[in-house]
């Protein structure tokens, strides 16, 4: 483990290889030492999600926050969103999921919580690293060391919160058939019985957790979810909606079975949630395609864009009263009810969309408008990056073809085409270089000139 515990999704890793008890233990007695700074008498809720070696990580970190006097309270195994909600709305000082999200099921990871239920933000996971790197942990004395109890009404919690929100009897009266695949993930403990509840029709694929993903990569592209696009049109489905591992992002199949990319269906929800609001902020990365901008403009909202990451994008969004927001991977997040990527929320306002709508899914959708988006990746390393992108910037900075360059997260460079993203990632030793715009030539082309300047600029 390098100097850096935290990556963009909090501590991730192999289990038994850099993931491991030795590790989690020093997590949890970090995180106690941090908290017991914080309040006189915290209190942590823990989940997690439903992977193999969530028994043996979890009580690693038990161990070590009650080693420093901090009691804990076991919620489960849930969806991220859910022990989220949970610390907002049961006034925990803190919360931990212990979850790798869609990564491989050889992964796991431990995720930070906030208070207010959002994710941690980078200044409280530099704190709790500085301690951990430090072995700076202060154990309390044996007759001060914390209590762990348990608590199992999160499901009821969740649930019956988001059915309050929205406009059940709309739904209800529609009936809509939904295929859900939860690819056996945590999303099967709540979201099944959200629909249920709700009074859909559900045809089930993989609703049974399995740490092993036995059926389906726990990712939700394409590629791993042929078996619900050929479902839907094959019983005639309203829709279908597919979950990553730990249920924050839902990706929708429309009633013809065509995948609906993470981008169209935020840019359908910042119309609705633009409609409901008569106007408004949406927040979301620079990734995401240019369609939300020309929603936002026609339906009397603004468009303000962050770096790559949720918990960016929530902070953003608190801070601006943003109405709306999320990421272009299917991670959408409504201030209503809590600031995160949430797919419990994210499927019922969908439903709400379809049952107050006589179009299909797939029509909505055709109304949204089209963009050519294409991705590439050049290799760099880590130590280099930021030195390269300075040298992009100066050799590009001059050119009058270029209109703006938006310098947010990496270089984001219009042109009469279209717009070239060119991002080092925060996980991998990449450049990312992406291009959008109306004609797929043109942005080939674009991207190509692109990649070949920044492959020059890492090999000078
Ligand atoms: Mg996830």
């Amino acid at each position: 483990m390098d100097a850096r515990l935290f990556g963009t999704n909090g501590i991730r890793g192999v289990v038994n290889q850099d993931m491991n008890c030795e590790l989690a233990l020093g997590v949890g007695k970090a995180w106690g030492t941090y908290l017991k700074k914080k309040f006189k008498e915290p209190i942590v809720a823990i989940g997690t999600d439903a992977r193999l070696s969530n028994d043996m990580l979890k009580t690693s970190v038990i161990s070590g926050l009650l080693s420093t006097g901090c009691n804990v309270t076991d919620i489960g195994m849930l969806p991220t969103p859910t022990i989220q909600y949970t610390v907002k709305k049961k006034d925990f000082h803190s919360g931990i999921a212990i979850t790798a999200s869609h990564n491989p099921p050889e992964f796991n990871g431990i995720k930070g919580i906030e208070r207010d239920g959002t994710e941690f933000p980078r200044e409280v996971e530099e704190e709790i690293e500085k301690i951990y790197l430090n072995r700076r942990f202060e154990v309390v004395s044996w007759d001060k060391v914390g209590k762990l109890s348990s608590w199992d009404g999160a499901v009821d919690l969740y649930i019956n919160d988001i059915v309050r929100l929205v406009d059940r009897k709309s739904i209800k009266e529609r009936k809509l058939h939904v295929v859900l695949d939860c690819g056996n993930g945590v999303g099967s403990i709540t979201i099944p019985l959200l629909l249920k509840k709700l009074g859909c029709k559900i045809t089930e694929l993989y609703c049974k957790p399995n740490g092993r993903f036995p059926n389906r990569s726990s990712e939700p592209t394409p590629e791993n979810l042929v078996e619900i696009m050929e479902k839907v049109p094959k019983i005639g489905a309203d829709f279908g909606v597919a979950l990553d591992g730990d249920a924050d992002r839902s990706i929708f199949i429309d009633e013809k079975g065509n995948y609906i990319w993470g981008d169209k269906s935020l840019t359908l929800m910042a119309k609705y949630m633009l409609l409901k609001n008569k106007g408004g902020k949406i927040v979301t990365p620079v990734t995401t395609s240019q369609c939300i901008d020309d929603i936002a403009k026609k339906y009397n909202g603004t468009v303000i864009r962050t770096r790559v990451g949720s918990p960016t994008v929530a902070r953003v969004m608190m801070k601006e009263k943003a109405i709306f927001g999320g990421e272009e991977n299917g991670g959408l997040i409504f201030p209503e009810f809590q600031y995160c990527r949430d797919s419990g929320i994210t499927i019922t306002r969908m439903l709400e969309i379809l049952a107050r709508e006589d179009k299909t899914l797939g029509e909505l959708i055709e109304e949204i408008p089209r963009y050519e988006m294409i991705k590439t990746k050049v290799f760099c390393p880590n130590e280099r990056k930021e030195e390269v992108l300075a040298g992009i910037y100066e050799k590009i900075k001059e050119d009058d073809r270029i209109k703006n360059i938006d310098r947010t997260d990496g270089l984001k460079i219009f042109t009469g085409e279209g717009w070239i993203l060119i991002r080092p990632s925060g996980t991998e030793p990449i450049y990312r270089i992406y291009g959008e715009g109306k004609r797929i030539r043109d942005i080939e082309r674009l991207l190509e000139d692109y990649k070949k300047l920044v492959e020059e600029i890492i090999n000078s």
